[in-house]
């Protein structure tokens, strides 16, 4: 089958024929809409074809797209002059330069995949990344084709009466039978992937912004009348990110309007197209009454991320699908950094790493891992990953400490103005950063094109008598699926020693190749070679190691701490994040000790330093809040069964909640304290001090509830009944429903769904937090929910909260008699029918089956063998199969 045919990097063409400008007429129908393309073509400069060739054909994508008519120049061609197969349409011979004109019908309405131009309430949108526009009209849709673009939406006046696109409206009007029409035109050349249209009956909410130079910004949010009330921290949010990116990297906006959309159905959070941003409402609205901190939080990033791809994506762009990471990791680094900068940055990279080290290591460590820049696959849209996006972001930070923020902000402006306007590589923007340092980055390149999580194992130690520390580092990356041999990896490891009787710091001299080298108090060492051995002189007392501070490098650090050394750590070390990291490895190895306590039936014993680490912690009340709120949390159960070389479900559930409840048990005074300390009756604000509070507030209550006492069950009934806001009012329902007080939690979530049953958001969460229960009768539940008036799996965000939410419930997921993966292969089957794009990411805890014992191992392969027995879309196909390779 020709879709099943993977594309490599190695093959890479420029394109025969470039489009310099486009113009579009929609006559929107919601089943049959007209597609007029006005394509001004001519043929590539860099592609002349060779003596053998008079001229190239001319190649145009296209799929799920009627042709009605084509002509070239005005003249209509005749049947033998160009060839239509399922997904593209060739014309043989056409002259240097030319005008293409065709019409094609499509139909929205059966587009339940929601690629190109589909219907979503009653609106048309459209969500063209990466190859959506092909189901649009015919186009060379592929990123290196950048054309301006010239959009003329004539729609119903009375259903449609806003039409949107890209760039600035220049002309609108009325039109025979109730119909009317705008024109817009965006005059910055953009790809394809980047096109937008909007039409339905919106509300919008205004702002505006004056960039540094003087140009005034019409900032609008267009949603469901219903929703303007949800809009003003989205608004918020994108004003303090076009400052910021003022500021920061000195990039401006460039057209007279930013408009953003909300819309129900949507495959991913959000879309960066020129000048209109479409959003899942899920990743925009919000409002004390319906949306946690937690999401106030991921809406500010995601309309950060969205704003800065105007710069780094949409201005400079890929040249091609493989440089996805290009735009998409240096983007995540910049909306990383907006937010560490908006709230409280210790806690931003403690929230990013220990989300990166539990799922974009397990992507490494399964089946389907890939380079930052793969080099080849059968769908594209199938690496939209953690590994593109969050592990291409370390990789930028990794090049803003090796060159330190000045130059890299000159690496970053010499990329913005050498580039503008193209479609460019991952190496170009290598070599901005290498020419302005100076420094050498090839082997630093090996992170884009080597697949797998490096490990560094880590030995000290001190001589007493000549005041010298050696510090030994060794690095290996595991084979990784088509990857077998590893090549030795540039690595900054940041370090401090911190002196065991001061305390403090200790200033680093390192014994370099040139003689002593002052590293300060806090100093980067660069492991290049599989093993390299450092030496400190002039150490003052015996240092313990505080190691890869701020989580310098994406890989797994190992160093045999001692108990004792960690408890050191936890209190002293000066690095924020490397203090909770210590909490966090000093909670593992407890946990190591219980899991195979429980493994083999010995009674558990709660470690007493854990238990006197805690207090500490919560008697010393220096901390930031947040800070302390994420120490106080324990590591999840899929960070826990990372750690394992076989996860053994049941046994880290139980060793977790055990030492939840001991330490709920022992501290039980103190956790009491932080609550009431926390409460407060101020007006609900997304500030950071506000929700770290919250954050504190129910942390402490999650740990009083796991021992359901009387107290803490009329604790957490007063705050779901008396909070005027979801952030406490979900933590409450939340610990309620998860508990085993069923005579209270089944009233709790009757009262709260049909308090919200008009607000599919709020009922999103209503869905999460019952199929999340520890409680055995789960999977039932869900059977049950699936039936539910308001679960729809053609909407994206339904199939998230129901099915991705309990495929994350591991101990129900993974039962025993396989049921759970039954059920998840099951909606793999529908969905790849109705959405091959979600299908394909609802998948991937079955891909994961290696990691499991024999018997879950057999159930889950039996379940990708099920699905793979289907008329499979490219999509779904191509995961089964990585997942399967090795079996
Ligand atoms: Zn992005």
């Amino acid at each position: 089958m020709s879709e099943m045919q993977a594309t490599y990097l190695k093959d890479y063409l420029p394109p025969a024929y470039r489009v310099t400008h486009t113009e579009l007429t929609f006559d929107l129908s919601p089943s049959a809409t007209r597609v007029k393309a006005r394509l001004h073509v001519e043929r590539h400069p860099d592609r002349e074809p060779d003596d053998a060739e008079t001229s190239l054909p001319l190649e145009l994508a296209g799929e799920q797209v009627k042709l009605i008519s084509i002509a070239v120049d005005g003249r209509t061609l005749e049947a033998g002059e160009f060839e239509v197969g399922d997904d593209k349409l060739i014309v043989s011979t056409v002259p240097e330069r030319f005008l293409l004109d065709t019409e094609v019908e499509i139909d929205p309405d059966a587009n339940t995949a929601l690629e190109g131009l589909y219907r979503s309430n009653g609106m048309f949108c459209t969500q063209c990344e990466p190859e959506g526009f092909r189901r649009i009209t015919f186009y060379p849709d592929r990123p290196d084709v950048m054309a301006t673009f010239s959009t003329t939406l004539i729609g119903d006046r009375d259903s449609l009466p806003v039409l949107l696109s890209n760039g600035n409206p220049v002309e609108q009007g009325e039109l025979p039978n109730g119909r009317h029409f705008v024109t817009w035109e965006d005059p910055h050349p953009k790809p394809s992937y980047l096109f937008a249209l909007v039409a339905g009956s919106l509300e919008k909410v205004e702002d505006h912004h004056t960039t540094t130079s003087g140009h005034e910004v019409l900032l609008q949010i267009w949603v469901e009348a219903e929703n303007l009330d949800k809009t003003e921290h989205a608004m918020a949010s994108l004003k303090r990110s076009m400052e910021w990116d003022e500021e920061t990297y000195g990039r401006e906006y460039d057209l007279d309007r930013f408009m953003i959309v909300a819309v129900n159905d949507f495959n991913m959070g959000a879309m960066e197209n020129k000048g209109l941003n479409i959003f899942n409402s899920a990743a925009v609205l919000t409002h004390p009454q319906t949306a946690n901190d937690a999401t106030f939080q991921r809406v500010e990033s995601i309309v950060a991320h969205e704003y800065f791809h105007n710069w780094s994506g949409n201005r400079v762009t890929c040249r091609d699908w493989f440089q996805l990471s290009l735009k998409e990791g240096f983007t995540v680094f910049r909306d990383q950094t907006f937010s560490a900068d908006a709230n409280s940055a210790p806690v931003k990279r403690i929230e990013d790493v220990s989300f990166f080290r539990t799922a974009q290591f397990a992507e490494d460590a399964g089946p389907t891992a890939h380079p930052i820049r793969p080099d080849h696959y059968i769908e594209i849209s199938n690496f939209y990953t953690l590994t593109i996006y969050e592990k291409g972001a370390e990789v930028v930070r990794m090049l803003r400490h090796l060159l330190g923020w000045e130059d890299f902000r000159r690496g970053s402006d010499l990329y913005f103005e050498r580039f503008d306007g193209q479609a460019v590589t991952i190496e170009d923007f290598v070599t901005c950063m290498a020419e302005v340092s100076g420094l050498d980055l090839d082997q630093f390149m090996r992170w884009y094109s080597q697949a797998g999580t490096p490990e560094i194992d880590a030995h000290g130690e001190y001589d007493y008598a000549t005041g010298n520390y050696h510090l030994r580092l060794s690095q290996r990356t595991p084979a990784t699926p088509g990857q077998t041999e590893k090549l030795p990896l540039h690595i900054p490891v940041r370090l401090g020693l911190v002196g065991t009787k001061s305390g403090h710091d200790l200033t680093l001299t390192l014994n370099g190749d040139n003689g002593p080298e002052k590293l300060g108090k806090d100093g980067v060492l660069h492991l290049r070679q599989a093993e390299q051995t450092f030496v400190f002189t002039d150490v003052e007392e015996a240092p313990v190691p505080s190691l890869l501070r701020g989580f310098s490098a994406p890989v797994k650090l190992r160093y045999p701490y001692s108990r004792e050394e960690l408890a050191f750590l936890l209190t002293h070390d000066s690095d924020g994040f490397n203090r909770w990291d210590a909490g966090q490895r000093l909670t593992l190895l407890a946990l190591d000790d219980l899991i195979a306590a429980h493994r083999n039936g010995v009674e558990k014993v709660m470690d007493s330093r854990l238990i006197e680490a805690y207090r500490s912690l919560l008697n010393e009340p220096g901390d930031d809040k947040a800070v302390l709120a994420e120490m106080l949390t324990l590591p999840s159960e899929a960070y826990i069964a990372e750690q394992q070389p076989v996860v053994d479900v049941d046994a880290i559930h139980a060793a977790r909640e055990f030492v939840r409840q001991s330490l709920a048990w022992q501290l039980r005074d103190d956790f009491l304290a932080v609550y009431r300390d926390n409460l407060s009756d101020e007006p609900y604000a997304p500030t950071p001090e506000q929700i770290a509070q919250r954050r504190l507030k129910n942390v402490a209550l999650a740990y009083l509830m796991s021992i359901e006492n009387d107290e803490a069950v009329s604790l957490t009934q007063h705050q779901l009944e008396q909070s005027a806001n979801m952030t406490d009012v979900r933590a409450a329902l939340t610990l309620l429903a998860h508990s085993d007080r069923t005579d209270l939690a089944e009233p709790a979530l009757k009262a709260f769904g049909e308090k919200w049953a008009h607000d599919p958001l709020v009922m999103d969460q209503w869905f999460t937090i019952q199929v999340t229960r520890p409680q055995a009768d789960v999977l039932e539940r869900v059977r049950f929910l699936m039936g539910h008036p308001l679960f729809s799996m053609k909407n994206p965000n339904k199939v998230r909260a129901l099915i991705g939410a309990f495929a994350q419930n591991r101990i129900n997921f993974h039962r025993l008699d396989g049921e759970g993966y039954k059920l998840l292969a099951d909606v793999v089957i529908e969905l790849n029918r109705l959405n091959p794009e979600i299908a394909a990411r609802i998948i991937t805890p079955l891909t994961r089956w290696q990691r499991f014992d024999e018997q879950r191992q057999a159930l889950m392969k039996a379940e990708l063998e099920r699905i793979r027995a289907e008329k499979l879309s490219p999509n779904v196909f191509e995961m089964v199969e990585r997942a399967l390779a090795d079996a």
